[in-house]
Order: C-alpha cells, then sequence, then structure tokens
C-alpha cells in the first residue's frame, strides 16, 4: 500500500521542526508531499532536499532566486506568495495536513482542508479559538478528521477514549504557569522581553512562549477546548501544574478522573496526533520513576494573569469576541517583541480592542477576516 501523504504547513516553526525530526527516523508513516515556510528560506531548502517533497510553498516572494539556488531537485511545484498555503489546502495533493502555522494566519488552510474531508493535525490552535463555530459545524470536524496537536488536547483525547461526551463532569487543563508563576503584581509590571522568552518547561516559537509568560496561552486553549469536545467554557478549569508532567484530567461525573502523563517533550502528541487512533512505537523520553517526582497543583490567580480572564470572557460571549481577542494578542505580542510596547500593556490592548471592536454580522469565513484585519488595525494605533 502507498503511504500516506503529508503535507506540513509552517515546516521550519518548532512543531514543524520536531515533527520532521520525528518522520526522520520513522521514515514508513507518511510520503512528504509538501512543506512550506514564511521566511526561513534556507531551512526550507534543506528540509525540501532531504525529503523531496512535491510542492514547497515559500510566503515571502523575495527570496525566490536563492531559494531555487538551493534546492538540489526540480519539486513538481514551487508556490510562492501568502495564499499559496490557501491555495494548497483547497488544491494540493495530500491526505493529511499538519498545520502548525502561528496566528490566525492559519484558519483558512484547517478550514479548506477540512471542507475536502481531509484529515487535519491541529497545531494551529487560533484556527479553532476564532473559527471554531464554522469549523464544528464541518461534517470531516463531526467524522472526527480535526485532531489536536497541543499536549493538553492530545491527553483530553487520549483521556476520553471508551468514555461518552455526556459522562464529562469537567476537564481539568493544567498550566505550567510559565516563568511568572511566582512574580508578585509588582515584580509583573517590570517583566522584560527577555525574561518572557525564558520558558522553564517547553521550547517552543517567540508568539507561544510569550503567551505562555501571559496565560493567553492557556486562555486560547480552553477556548479550544470548547469547541473540540463540545463543553460549556466553566467546565474547563485551569490549574497550574509547574512540571508538565499531567497534561491534562478529565473529572467524569461518578467522581473518578483519568490524566494523561508524559514528559513535557512536543514529539509525544505530533506523533500521537499523526497517527491517532494508532500508536507507533518511537524512542520518545520516558519518564524516570527511579527518581523523586513531584506531581504539584496550585490554583490560576486570575487578578495577575489578566489575559486568562479576557479570554475566558470572550469565550463566554461568544460571536465574534474570540477572533477580536485573538487578532488584539496578536498584534500585542508582536509589539511586545519589537519592544514598542511594554509586558503589562498587552492585556491593555486586548481589553481596549474587546471593548470597541463590534460586528453583529453571521460568521463566515470571509466576516472573520474582516473581523481580524479591523481588529488588527486597531490595535496598532493604541499606545503609540
Ligand atoms: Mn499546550
Amino acid at each position: 500500500m502507498d503511504k500516506p501523504k503529508l503535507a506540513i504547513l509552517g515546516s521550519t516553526g518548532s512543531i514543524g521542526t520536531q515533527a520532521l525530526e520525528i518522520l526522520e527516523k520513522a521514515d514508513d508513516l507518511f510520503h512528504i508531499a509538501a512543506l512550506s515556510a514564511n521566511n526561513n528560506y534556507t531551512l526550507l531548502a534543506k528540509q525540501a532536499n532531504r525529503f523531496r517533497p512535491e510542492t514547497v510553498i515559500l510566503a515571502n516572494t523575495t527570496k525566490s532566486a536563492a531559494f531555487e539556488e538551493m534546492l538540489d531537485y526540480r519539486p513538481e511545484s514551487i508556490i510562492y506568495g501568502n495564499n499559496g498555503l490557501d491555495n494548497y489546502a483547497n488544491e494540493g495533493d495530500y491526505d493529511l495536513l499538519l498545520n502548525s502555522l502561528v496566528g490566525f494566519a492559519g484558519f483558512m488552510s484547517t478550514y479548506h482542508a477540512l471542507i475536502r474531508s481531509k484529515k487535519v493535525a491541529l497545531a494551529n490552535k487560533e484556527s479553532l479559538v476564532v473559527g471554531g463555530e464554522i469549523l464544528t459545524n464541518l461534517s470531516a470536524f463531526k467524522n472526527g478528521n480535526l485532531i489536536p496537536v497541543d499536549s493538553e488536547h492530545s491527553a483530553m483525547l487520549q483521556c476520553l477514549i471508551g468514555e461518552n461526551q455526556k459522562d464529562i463532569g469537567k476537564i481539568v487543563i493544567t498550566a505550567s504557569g510559565g516563568p511568572f508563576k511566582n512574580y508578585t503584581k509588582e515584580e509583573m509590571q517590570h517583566v522584560t522581553l527577555e525574561d518572557a522568552l525564558n520558558h522553564p518547561n517547553w521550547d517552543m516559537g517567540a508568539k507561544i512562549t510569550i503567551d505562555s509568560s501571559t496565560m493567553m496561552n492557556k486562555g486560547l486553549e480552553i477556548i479550544e477546548a470548547k469547541w473540540l469536545f463540545n463543553l460549556p467554557v466553566d467546565k474547563i478549569e485551569p490549574v497550574i501544574h509547574p512540571q508538565s508532567i499531567i497534561h491534562s484530567i478529565i473529572e467524569f461525573v461518578d467522581g473518578s478522573s483519568k490524566a494523561q502523563l508524559g514528559p513535557p517533550d512536543m514529539k509525544v502528541p505530533i506523533l500521537y496526533a499523526l497517527t491517532y487512533p494508532n500508536r507507533v512505537a518511537y524512542p520518545n523520553r520516558t519518564l524516570d520513576y527511579s527518581e523523586r517526582l513531584n506531581l504539584e497543583f496550585m490554583p490560576v490567580d486570575f487578578d495577575r494573569f489578566p489575559c486568562l480572564q479576557l479570554a475566558i470572557d470572550a469565550a463566554k460571549a461568544g460571536g465574534f469576541k474570540p477572533a477580536i481577542l485573538n487578532a488584539a494578542n496578536e498584534i500585542a505580542v508582536e509589539r511586545f517583541l519589537k519592544r514598542e510596547i511594554r509586558y503589562i500593556d498587552i492585556p491593555k490592548i486586548i481589553e481596549s480592542s474587546l471593548i470597541s471592536i463590534e460586528s453583529n454580522k453571521e460568521i463566515t469565513p470571509l466576516a472573520l477576516q474582516t473581523i481580524d484585519r479591523e481588529t488588527r488595525a486597531f490595535a496598532n494605533t493604541l499606545l503609540n
């Protein structure tokens, strides 16, 4: 039998490179049909030369000559520009799409792939945060074609195997707490970019590392879980678990709980999403019980992490609010990374955007794109 064809969008990012690291060893699992990058053409060329996909996609159009110079084979198609991803998701020849794009930019690829009843391994949590209402109404979603890569949601999915949705009492979603879990409110005022980029447990891209430090990441994940498992937001409880070993817990209506454990290594949930519902042997790191192992839990302090409260409120309000929250957060984080704003300005920008931007349109992909653009423009004008 032919190997299933895997397309990796965002192959030069943290999730993409770890997926390719797995597939380098487990080379009998997939044929790599496509790889894509935003800017990093040198790494994309190296990956393409190694895996020889038919299609390579580079968003940055100015690097085409330098990129093609580095290729040592002729792909069937080389696509440049921002529309390349959408077009590929919509027309490309693949069986499974690993969507590891960052931000709302990943939504349309998820949408096109599901419309075509393809399988999607979703690392782009923003797809569901912004467009959960649209995506979860597609028949491909109802048929189980959307598989989360996020470690917490992978844990939830694994705990729910053999269970009924109606028996879920609540989901306890764990959070490392990031680098500032023990900071006072006063200390939070003086956080620098370097402090925020230094995550204690996980090695991730810059956007998600900042999101993790503000706990917006957990907020986005609560919205992601709400759509994936069809639960009201108040049945999804965040808890600080500094060791990042228990990736989430499902508490059932009879008081029994199931948790999923593993070392804080994204390769485990990446492999699971790619091979779901099967398990494939792979030499991932495992937990070492020959040494003392503590598992701690602490309540979340919403007062010190206002981004998390904003996300929960946006999720409860529904409509376009999560899309506005997400767009404002993307801009706020981008501007913090460029040192244009202070750390404590991030929630301020998000809150102002949520108050100022409104829409009573029907939620469609086009309406989401409009509100996303509007919010970005607005969030860029704040605190200038
Ligand atoms: Mn996560």
